[in-house]
Protein backbone atom coordinates (compact mmCIF):
# COMPACT_ATOMS: atom_id res chain seq x y z
CA UNK A 1 0.00 0.00 0.00
CA UNK A 2 1.23 3.23 -0.92
CA UNK A 3 1.45 5.35 2.36
CA UNK A 4 2.61 8.58 2.90
CA UNK A 5 3.10 10.64 6.65
CA UNK A 6 1.18 13.79 7.14
CA UNK A 7 2.59 15.70 10.12
CA UNK A 8 -0.17 16.73 12.45
CA UNK A 9 0.22 18.31 16.34
CA UNK A 10 -1.97 16.65 19.30
CA UNK A 11 -1.01 17.28 22.87
CA UNK A 12 1.24 15.02 24.42
CA UNK A 13 0.10 12.72 27.25
CA UNK A 14 2.61 14.78 29.64
CA UNK A 15 1.59 18.63 28.98
CA UNK A 16 0.37 20.83 26.60
CA UNK A 17 3.52 20.89 24.42
CA UNK A 18 2.39 19.78 20.88
CA UNK A 19 4.10 16.54 19.23
CA UNK A 20 4.18 15.59 15.73
CA UNK A 21 1.30 13.17 14.88
CA UNK A 22 2.08 10.51 12.38
CA UNK A 23 -1.45 10.15 10.14
CA UNK A 24 -1.15 7.36 7.27
CA UNK A 25 -2.66 8.72 4.11
CA UNK A 26 -3.20 6.12 1.52
CA UNK A 27 -3.31 6.14 -2.12
CA UNK A 28 -6.82 6.94 -2.32
CA UNK A 29 -6.63 9.59 0.09
CA UNK A 30 -4.20 11.58 -1.89
CA UNK A 31 -6.34 11.32 -5.03
CA UNK A 32 -9.15 12.61 -2.72
CA UNK A 33 -6.97 15.06 -1.09
CA UNK A 34 -6.80 16.70 -5.00
CA UNK A 35 -10.33 16.03 -5.72
CA UNK A 36 -11.21 18.18 -2.72
CA UNK A 37 -9.43 21.02 -4.00
CA UNK A 38 -10.89 20.87 -7.23
CA UNK A 39 -14.38 20.51 -5.10
CA UNK A 40 -13.34 23.37 -2.98
CA UNK A 41 -12.88 26.24 -6.45
CA UNK A 42 -16.12 24.25 -8.11
CA UNK A 43 -18.17 24.81 -4.85
CA UNK A 44 -19.58 21.09 -5.37
CA UNK A 45 -22.72 20.33 -3.30
CA UNK A 46 -22.04 18.27 -0.22
CA UNK A 47 -23.69 15.13 -1.48
CA UNK A 48 -22.07 15.07 -4.77
CA UNK A 49 -18.42 15.16 -3.17
CA UNK A 50 -19.03 12.05 -1.98
CA UNK A 51 -20.35 10.77 -4.88
CA UNK A 52 -18.02 11.54 -7.09
CA UNK A 53 -14.82 10.22 -4.97
CA UNK A 54 -16.08 6.65 -4.32
CA UNK A 55 -16.10 4.11 -6.55
CA UNK A 56 -19.48 2.73 -8.18
CA UNK A 57 -18.64 -1.01 -8.11
CA UNK A 58 -15.54 -3.06 -6.43
CA UNK A 59 -15.04 -6.45 -7.01
CA UNK A 60 -12.79 -8.82 -4.87
CA UNK A 61 -11.86 -12.24 -6.72
CA UNK A 62 -10.13 -14.79 -5.22
CA UNK A 63 -8.11 -16.78 -7.65
CA UNK A 64 -6.53 -20.29 -7.74
CA UNK A 65 -3.73 -21.37 -9.75
CA UNK A 66 -1.21 -24.56 -9.49
CA UNK A 67 1.57 -24.23 -10.37
CA UNK A 68 3.63 -26.42 -12.09
CA UNK A 69 4.99 -27.93 -9.82
CA UNK A 70 2.57 -29.23 -8.10
CA UNK A 71 1.31 -26.89 -5.14
CA UNK A 72 -1.85 -24.93 -5.58
CA UNK A 73 -1.56 -21.01 -4.46
CA UNK A 74 -4.01 -18.45 -3.96
CA UNK A 75 -4.25 -14.98 -5.05
CA UNK A 76 -6.22 -11.94 -4.57
CA UNK A 77 -7.62 -10.14 -7.95
CA UNK A 78 -9.58 -6.70 -7.79
CA UNK A 79 -11.89 -4.95 -10.66
CA UNK A 80 -13.16 -2.03 -9.24
CA UNK A 81 -15.63 0.69 -11.40
CA UNK A 82 -15.14 4.46 -10.59
CA UNK A 83 -17.50 6.06 -12.19
CA UNK A 84 -19.37 5.64 -15.57
CA UNK A 85 -21.44 8.75 -16.50
CA UNK A 86 -19.37 9.78 -19.48
CA UNK A 87 -19.21 6.60 -20.87
CA UNK A 88 -18.14 2.19 -20.68
CA UNK A 89 -15.74 1.78 -17.14
CA UNK A 90 -12.26 1.60 -19.01
CA UNK A 91 -9.21 0.79 -16.83
CA UNK A 92 -5.76 -1.31 -17.00
CA UNK A 93 -4.98 -4.33 -15.43
CA UNK A 94 -2.02 -4.24 -13.13
CA UNK A 95 0.04 -7.30 -11.87
CA UNK A 96 2.42 -6.66 -9.02
CA UNK A 97 2.91 -7.68 -5.72
CA UNK A 98 1.94 -4.01 -4.74
CA UNK A 99 -1.42 -4.59 -5.66
CA UNK A 100 -4.36 -4.03 -3.13
CA UNK A 101 -7.85 -2.88 -2.89
CA UNK A 102 -6.85 1.01 -2.03
CA UNK A 103 -4.38 1.07 -4.90
CA UNK A 104 -6.75 0.14 -7.62
CA UNK A 105 -9.58 1.85 -6.52
CA UNK A 106 -7.10 5.48 -6.34
CA UNK A 107 -6.16 4.40 -9.73
CA UNK A 108 -9.73 3.80 -10.85
CA UNK A 109 -10.49 7.17 -9.81
CA UNK A 110 -7.57 8.97 -11.68
CA UNK A 111 -8.84 6.99 -14.95
CA UNK A 112 -12.58 9.07 -14.41
CA UNK A 113 -10.76 11.93 -14.15
CA UNK A 114 -8.14 11.19 -17.18
CA UNK A 115 -10.43 10.28 -19.48
CA UNK A 116 -12.90 13.14 -18.90
CA UNK A 117 -9.87 15.62 -19.33
CA UNK A 118 -9.05 13.95 -23.19
CA UNK A 119 -12.58 14.11 -23.79
CA UNK A 120 -13.16 10.68 -24.90
CA UNK A 121 -16.89 9.14 -23.99
CA UNK A 122 -15.58 6.32 -21.32
CA UNK A 123 -15.75 6.09 -17.40
CA UNK A 124 -13.43 5.02 -15.10
CA UNK A 125 -12.05 2.12 -13.79
CA UNK A 126 -8.79 -0.32 -12.72
CA UNK A 127 -7.95 -3.72 -12.17
CA UNK A 128 -5.33 -5.67 -10.49
CA UNK A 129 -3.83 -9.32 -9.16
CA UNK A 130 -1.47 -9.04 -6.43
CA UNK A 131 1.00 -11.44 -7.21
CA UNK A 132 4.67 -11.26 -8.63
CA UNK A 133 4.48 -12.40 -12.67
CA UNK A 134 8.53 -12.59 -12.71
CA UNK A 135 8.20 -15.87 -10.67
CA UNK A 136 5.60 -17.26 -12.55
CA UNK A 137 5.97 -19.45 -15.90
CA UNK A 138 4.05 -18.50 -19.28
CA UNK A 139 1.84 -21.01 -18.86
CA UNK A 140 1.21 -20.25 -15.30
CA UNK A 141 0.66 -16.22 -16.25
CA UNK A 142 -2.22 -17.81 -18.72
CA UNK A 143 -3.80 -20.16 -15.84
CA UNK A 144 -3.73 -16.74 -13.68
CA UNK A 145 -5.00 -14.32 -16.80
CA UNK A 146 -8.07 -17.04 -17.76
CA UNK A 147 -9.29 -17.03 -13.70
CA UNK A 148 -9.26 -13.42 -13.17
CA UNK A 149 -11.00 -13.33 -16.54
CA UNK A 150 -14.03 -15.71 -15.67
CA UNK A 151 -14.22 -14.19 -12.41
CA UNK A 152 -14.85 -10.98 -13.28
CA UNK A 153 -16.77 -11.73 -16.63
CA UNK A 154 -19.81 -10.77 -15.49
CA UNK A 155 -19.03 -7.07 -14.48
CA UNK A 156 -17.95 -6.66 -18.06
CA UNK A 157 -18.85 -5.59 -22.16
CA UNK A 158 -17.62 -3.15 -24.81
CA UNK A 159 -20.71 -1.17 -23.27
CA UNK A 160 -19.72 -1.52 -19.49
CA UNK A 161 -15.89 -2.32 -18.60
CA UNK A 162 -13.24 -2.57 -20.75
CA UNK A 163 -9.61 -3.76 -19.58
CA UNK A 164 -5.99 -2.97 -20.90
CA UNK A 165 -2.86 -3.38 -19.55
CA UNK A 166 -1.05 -1.21 -17.33
CA UNK A 167 2.10 -2.69 -14.95
CA UNK A 168 3.39 -6.19 -16.08
CA UNK A 169 0.02 -7.00 -18.57
CA UNK A 170 0.86 -6.53 -21.85
CA UNK A 171 -0.83 -7.69 -25.51
CA UNK A 172 -0.51 -11.23 -25.30
CA UNK A 173 -2.28 -11.03 -21.72
CA UNK A 174 -5.12 -8.97 -23.51
CA UNK A 175 -4.88 -11.49 -26.08
CA UNK A 176 -6.05 -14.46 -23.37
CA UNK A 177 -8.24 -12.02 -22.03
CA UNK A 178 -10.48 -11.64 -25.59
CA UNK A 179 -10.62 -14.95 -25.68
CA UNK A 180 -11.44 -16.34 -22.77
CA UNK A 181 -14.19 -13.77 -22.58
CA UNK A 182 -15.14 -14.83 -26.25
CA UNK A 183 -15.71 -18.02 -24.82
CA UNK A 184 -19.29 -17.18 -23.22
CA UNK A 185 -19.81 -14.53 -25.65
CA UNK A 186 -18.40 -14.96 -28.62
CA UNK A 187 -15.95 -12.98 -31.04
CA UNK A 188 -15.47 -9.90 -28.89
CA UNK A 189 -12.37 -7.74 -29.77
CA UNK A 190 -13.94 -4.80 -28.20
CA UNK A 191 -13.93 -6.27 -24.78
CA UNK A 192 -10.40 -4.89 -24.38
CA UNK A 193 -7.97 -2.70 -25.64
CA UNK A 194 -4.08 -3.01 -26.05
CA UNK A 195 -4.44 -5.95 -28.03
CA UNK A 196 -1.80 -8.01 -30.76
CA UNK A 197 -2.23 -6.04 -33.96
CA UNK A 198 -3.12 -9.51 -35.46
CA UNK A 199 -6.37 -9.96 -33.32
CA UNK A 200 -7.73 -6.52 -33.80
CA UNK A 201 -5.18 -4.26 -32.04
CA UNK A 202 -4.79 -0.95 -32.88
CA UNK A 203 -1.61 0.26 -34.75
CA UNK A 204 0.18 2.39 -32.61
CA UNK A 205 -1.35 1.37 -29.33
CA UNK A 206 1.81 0.38 -28.17
CA UNK A 207 3.68 3.87 -27.94
CA UNK A 208 0.58 5.84 -27.28
CA UNK A 209 1.60 6.53 -23.81
CA UNK A 210 5.19 8.02 -24.16
CA UNK A 211 3.95 9.38 -27.96
CA UNK A 212 1.37 11.34 -25.95
CA UNK A 213 3.95 12.61 -22.96
CA UNK A 214 5.90 13.93 -25.88
CA UNK A 215 2.88 15.82 -27.43
CA UNK A 216 2.57 17.13 -23.83
CA UNK A 217 5.95 18.29 -23.62
CA UNK A 218 5.96 20.37 -26.96
CA UNK A 219 3.69 22.18 -25.65
CA UNK A 220 4.29 22.60 -22.16
CA UNK A 221 8.26 23.35 -23.05
CA UNK A 222 7.09 26.73 -24.31
CA UNK A 223 5.32 27.75 -21.48
CA UNK A 224 8.39 26.83 -19.13
CA UNK A 225 11.06 28.73 -21.62
CA UNK A 226 12.32 25.20 -22.36
CA UNK A 227 13.46 24.22 -26.14
CA UNK A 228 12.81 20.41 -26.39
CA UNK A 229 16.13 20.17 -28.91
CA UNK A 230 19.13 19.92 -26.57
CA UNK A 231 16.77 19.46 -23.49
CA UNK A 232 18.05 17.22 -20.94
CA UNK A 233 15.91 14.69 -19.32
CA UNK A 234 15.47 12.23 -17.02
CA UNK A 235 13.24 9.09 -16.88
CA UNK A 236 12.45 6.67 -14.03
CA UNK A 237 11.31 3.38 -15.16
CA UNK A 238 12.45 2.48 -18.87
CA UNK A 239 9.23 0.08 -19.68
CA UNK A 240 6.27 0.63 -22.42
CA UNK A 241 5.78 4.14 -21.24
CA UNK A 242 9.04 4.83 -20.15
CA UNK A 243 11.38 4.04 -23.24
CA UNK A 244 8.94 5.68 -25.69
CA UNK A 245 8.97 8.63 -24.10
CA UNK A 246 12.45 8.49 -24.44
CA UNK A 247 12.47 7.66 -28.10
CA UNK A 248 10.24 10.50 -29.17
CA UNK A 249 11.78 12.50 -27.13
CA UNK A 250 15.52 11.44 -28.66
CA UNK A 251 14.01 11.53 -32.28
CA UNK A 252 13.27 15.25 -31.45
CA UNK A 253 16.99 16.28 -30.29
CA UNK A 254 16.48 16.26 -26.91
CA UNK A 255 19.30 14.41 -24.53
CA UNK A 256 18.15 11.92 -22.41
CA UNK A 257 20.80 12.11 -20.10
CA UNK A 258 19.97 9.70 -17.21
CA UNK A 259 17.41 6.69 -17.12
CA UNK A 260 16.36 4.54 -13.92
CA UNK A 261 14.84 1.09 -13.92
CA UNK A 262 13.86 -1.51 -11.28
CA UNK A 263 17.35 -3.03 -11.73
CA UNK A 264 19.69 0.12 -11.65
CA UNK A 265 20.41 3.54 -12.99
CA UNK A 266 22.31 4.91 -15.75
CA UNK A 267 23.98 8.52 -16.66
CA UNK A 268 25.53 10.19 -20.07
CA UNK A 269 25.51 13.75 -19.60
CA UNK A 270 26.10 13.86 -23.19
CA UNK A 271 23.14 12.04 -24.16
CA UNK A 272 22.40 8.13 -24.00
CA UNK A 273 22.09 6.67 -27.64
CA UNK A 274 18.22 5.63 -26.94
CA UNK A 275 17.62 3.67 -30.29
CA UNK A 276 20.33 0.99 -29.08
CA UNK A 277 19.22 1.54 -25.36
CA UNK A 278 16.14 0.53 -26.58
CA UNK A 279 17.46 -2.76 -28.10
CA UNK A 280 19.82 -3.13 -25.12
CA UNK A 281 17.14 -3.76 -23.07
CA UNK A 282 14.92 -5.91 -25.07
CA UNK A 283 17.69 -8.45 -25.03
CA UNK A 284 18.56 -7.92 -21.42
CA UNK A 285 15.33 -7.00 -19.76
CA UNK A 286 17.19 -4.17 -17.93
CA UNK A 287 19.11 -0.64 -18.35
CA UNK A 288 21.82 -2.37 -15.84
CA UNK A 289 25.40 -2.77 -17.75
CA UNK A 290 24.66 -0.64 -21.33
CA UNK A 291 28.15 0.00 -22.13
CA UNK A 292 28.29 3.72 -23.23
CA UNK A 293 26.88 4.97 -19.54
CA UNK A 294 28.21 5.01 -16.02
CA UNK A 295 26.44 3.38 -13.42
CA UNK A 296 24.33 5.09 -11.21
CA UNK A 297 22.55 5.08 -7.87
CA UNK A 298 18.72 4.34 -8.26
CA UNK A 299 17.69 6.70 -5.80
CA UNK A 300 19.30 9.19 -6.50
CA UNK A 301 17.65 9.87 -10.06
CA UNK A 302 15.56 12.49 -9.25
CA UNK A 303 18.41 14.41 -7.88
CA UNK A 304 20.11 15.04 -11.21
CA UNK A 305 19.31 18.26 -13.12
CA UNK A 306 17.74 18.28 -15.85
CA UNK A 307 15.24 20.37 -17.80
CA UNK A 308 12.59 17.49 -18.16
CA UNK A 309 11.85 14.97 -15.44
CA UNK A 310 9.67 12.15 -16.78
CA UNK A 311 8.48 9.89 -13.84
CA UNK A 312 7.14 6.33 -15.62
CA UNK A 313 7.07 3.57 -13.20
CA UNK A 314 5.34 3.47 -10.08
CA UNK A 315 3.43 5.44 -7.40
CA UNK A 316 4.40 7.39 -4.94
CA UNK A 317 8.00 7.43 -5.56
CA UNK A 318 8.17 11.56 -5.20
CA UNK A 319 7.76 12.18 -1.36
CA UNK A 320 8.92 15.28 0.30
CA UNK A 321 12.56 14.36 1.04
CA UNK A 322 12.80 13.24 -2.87
CA UNK A 323 10.98 16.44 -4.05
CA UNK A 324 13.16 18.51 -2.15
CA UNK A 325 16.17 17.68 -4.36
CA UNK A 326 14.63 17.78 -7.68
CA UNK A 327 16.60 19.77 -9.69
CA UNK A 328 14.59 19.67 -12.48
CA UNK A 329 12.57 22.91 -15.11
CA UNK A 330 9.33 20.92 -14.99
CA UNK A 331 8.32 17.20 -13.99
CA UNK A 332 6.13 15.21 -16.54
CA UNK A 333 4.08 12.75 -15.03
CA UNK A 334 4.09 9.65 -16.87
CA UNK A 335 3.70 7.45 -13.99
CA UNK A 336 0.25 7.59 -12.04
CA UNK A 337 -0.16 9.01 -8.69
CA UNK A 338 3.85 9.43 -8.35
CA UNK A 339 4.25 12.39 -6.05
CA UNK A 340 2.41 12.59 -3.22
CA UNK A 341 0.27 15.99 -2.26
CA UNK A 342 2.87 16.93 0.19
CA UNK A 343 5.79 16.37 -2.20
CA UNK A 344 3.48 18.54 -4.53
CA UNK A 345 3.37 20.86 -2.05
CA UNK A 346 6.99 21.26 -1.68
CA UNK A 347 7.69 21.78 -5.32
CA UNK A 348 4.98 24.38 -6.01
CA UNK A 349 6.93 26.42 -3.31
CA UNK A 350 10.00 25.60 -5.53
CA UNK A 351 8.49 26.92 -8.54
CA UNK A 352 8.59 23.55 -10.18
CA UNK A 353 5.59 22.71 -12.33
CA UNK A 354 4.55 19.18 -12.64
CA UNK A 355 1.89 18.23 -15.45
CA UNK A 356 -0.41 15.73 -13.49
CA UNK A 357 -1.12 12.18 -14.60
CA UNK A 358 -4.35 12.52 -15.55
CA UNK A 359 -3.43 14.60 -18.26
CA UNK A 360 0.30 14.19 -19.14
CA UNK A 361 -0.25 10.02 -19.64
CA UNK A 362 -3.66 10.02 -21.14
CA UNK A 363 -2.11 9.13 -24.60
CA UNK A 364 -2.74 5.44 -23.95
CA UNK A 365 -6.38 5.54 -23.05
CA UNK A 366 -7.20 7.26 -25.74
CA UNK A 367 -5.39 5.27 -27.98
CA UNK A 368 -7.15 2.57 -26.32
CA UNK A 369 -10.57 4.82 -27.33
CA UNK A 370 -9.83 4.52 -30.88
CA UNK A 371 -8.53 0.53 -30.68
CA UNK A 372 -12.46 0.13 -29.26
CA UNK A 373 -13.90 2.33 -31.89
CA UNK A 374 -11.60 0.17 -34.44
CA UNK A 375 -13.10 -2.79 -33.10
CA UNK A 376 -16.57 -1.76 -33.06
CA UNK A 377 -17.02 -0.81 -36.53
CA UNK A 378 -14.70 -3.35 -37.84
CA UNK A 379 -12.46 -0.72 -40.38
CA UNK A 380 -9.22 -0.30 -39.07
CA UNK A 381 -7.02 2.82 -39.27
CA UNK A 382 -3.36 3.31 -40.58
CA UNK A 383 -0.95 4.59 -37.93
CA UNK A 384 -0.64 7.89 -39.42
CA UNK A 385 -4.35 8.54 -38.59
CA UNK A 386 -4.07 7.39 -35.34
CA UNK A 387 -0.89 9.64 -34.12
CA UNK A 388 -2.39 12.78 -35.69
CA UNK A 389 -5.48 12.30 -34.22
CA UNK A 390 -4.22 11.71 -30.90
CA UNK A 391 -1.58 15.09 -31.12
CA UNK A 392 -5.27 16.62 -32.19
CA UNK A 393 -6.70 15.31 -28.37
CA UNK A 394 -3.65 15.73 -26.47
CA UNK A 395 -2.82 18.95 -27.52
CA UNK A 396 -6.38 20.37 -27.01
CA UNK A 397 -6.59 18.41 -23.85
CA UNK A 398 -2.97 20.51 -21.98
CA UNK A 399 -4.34 24.12 -24.00
CA UNK A 400 -7.67 23.23 -21.69
CA UNK A 401 -6.16 22.53 -18.69
CA UNK A 402 -3.46 25.78 -18.92
CA UNK A 403 -5.91 27.98 -19.81
CA UNK A 404 -7.43 27.20 -16.52
CA UNK A 405 -4.35 27.29 -14.75
CA UNK A 406 -4.16 30.72 -15.90
CA UNK A 407 -8.00 32.02 -15.54
CA UNK A 408 -7.44 30.48 -11.90
CA UNK A 409 -4.29 30.99 -11.01
CA UNK A 410 -3.97 27.57 -9.87
CA UNK A 411 -1.33 24.43 -11.08
CA UNK A 412 -1.48 22.58 -13.47
CA UNK A 413 -3.09 19.57 -11.61
CA UNK A 414 -5.74 21.57 -9.62
CA UNK A 415 -6.69 22.75 -13.30
CA UNK A 416 -7.10 19.29 -14.20
CA UNK A 417 -8.95 18.02 -11.50
CA UNK A 418 -11.42 21.11 -12.09
CA UNK A 419 -11.77 20.22 -15.74
CA UNK A 420 -12.67 16.54 -14.97
CA UNK A 421 -14.86 17.01 -12.25
CA UNK A 422 -16.81 20.25 -14.00
CA UNK A 423 -17.14 17.55 -16.72
CA UNK A 424 -17.71 14.41 -14.91
CA UNK A 425 -20.50 16.17 -12.65
CA UNK A 426 -21.62 17.62 -15.04
CA UNK A 427 -22.71 14.56 -17.41
CA UNK A 428 -24.24 13.10 -13.36
CA UNK A 429 -26.37 16.28 -13.57
CA UNK A 430 -28.25 15.54 -17.21
CA UNK A 431 -28.69 12.03 -16.76
CA UNK A 432 -30.14 12.79 -12.99
CA UNK A 433 -28.28 11.40 -10.83
P1 LIG B 1 6.07 -1.38 -17.52
O1 LIG B 1 5.85 -2.58 -16.67
O2 LIG B 1 6.17 -1.55 -18.99
O3 LIG B 1 7.41 -0.61 -17.04
C1 LIG B 1 7.64 -0.23 -15.72
C2 LIG B 1 9.09 0.24 -15.64
O4 LIG B 1 9.32 0.75 -14.33
C3 LIG B 1 10.11 -0.87 -15.85
O5 LIG B 1 11.24 -0.36 -16.55
C4 LIG B 1 10.53 -1.22 -14.42
O6 LIG B 1 11.82 -1.81 -14.37
C5 LIG B 1 10.50 0.16 -13.79
N1 LIG B 1 10.44 0.13 -12.34
C6 LIG B 1 9.67 -0.63 -11.53
N2 LIG B 1 9.97 -0.38 -10.24
C7 LIG B 1 10.94 0.56 -10.24
C8 LIG B 1 11.66 1.23 -9.23
N3 LIG B 1 11.43 0.97 -7.95
N4 LIG B 1 12.59 2.15 -9.61
C9 LIG B 1 12.82 2.42 -10.90
N5 LIG B 1 12.16 1.82 -11.90
C10 LIG B 1 11.24 0.91 -11.57
O7 LIG B 1 4.91 -0.37 -17.12
P2 LIG B 1 4.36 0.85 -17.98
O8 LIG B 1 3.20 0.38 -18.77
O9 LIG B 1 5.50 1.54 -18.65
O10 LIG B 1 3.75 1.77 -16.82
C11 LIG B 1 4.57 2.65 -16.05
C12 LIG B 1 3.68 3.64 -15.33
O11 LIG B 1 2.90 4.37 -16.29
C13 LIG B 1 2.67 3.03 -14.36
O12 LIG B 1 2.46 3.92 -13.30
C14 LIG B 1 1.40 2.95 -15.20
O13 LIG B 1 0.23 2.92 -14.40
C15 LIG B 1 1.52 4.23 -15.99
N6 LIG B 1 0.75 4.26 -17.23
C16 LIG B 1 0.93 3.32 -18.18
C17 LIG B 1 0.19 3.41 -19.35
C18 LIG B 1 0.38 2.44 -20.49
O14 LIG B 1 -0.24 2.64 -21.55
N7 LIG B 1 1.22 1.44 -20.36
C19 LIG B 1 -0.75 4.44 -19.53
C20 LIG B 1 -0.88 5.39 -18.53
C21 LIG B 1 -0.12 5.30 -17.38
Amino acid sequence: MNKTVVPGAKQSPAGNRPEPRLKQRTAFEEVNYHLERAFDRLDTPGPYRGILKNPYREQRVQLVLHRDDGRTEEYEGYRIQHNGARGPYKGGVRYHPSVDVDEVRALSSLMTWKTAIADIPFGGAKGGVCCDPKHLSDRELEALTRAYLNKIDLILGPQRDIPAPDVNTNARIMAWMMDEYGKRHGYTPAIVTGKPIALGGSKGREQATGLGLYHIAKQAAPDNKIKIEGAKVVIQGFGNVGSWAAHFLHQAGAKIIAVADADGAIRNDAGLDIPSLIDYVKEKKSVCGFPEADVMVSSSIFEVPCDILVPAALNGVIGVEVAKKIRARIILEGANNPTTPEADEVLREAGIPVVPDILANAGGVTVSYFEWTQNLTQFFWEEEEVFSKLEKVMTKAYHNVAAIARKEKVDLRLAAFILGVRRVYEAMRLRGV
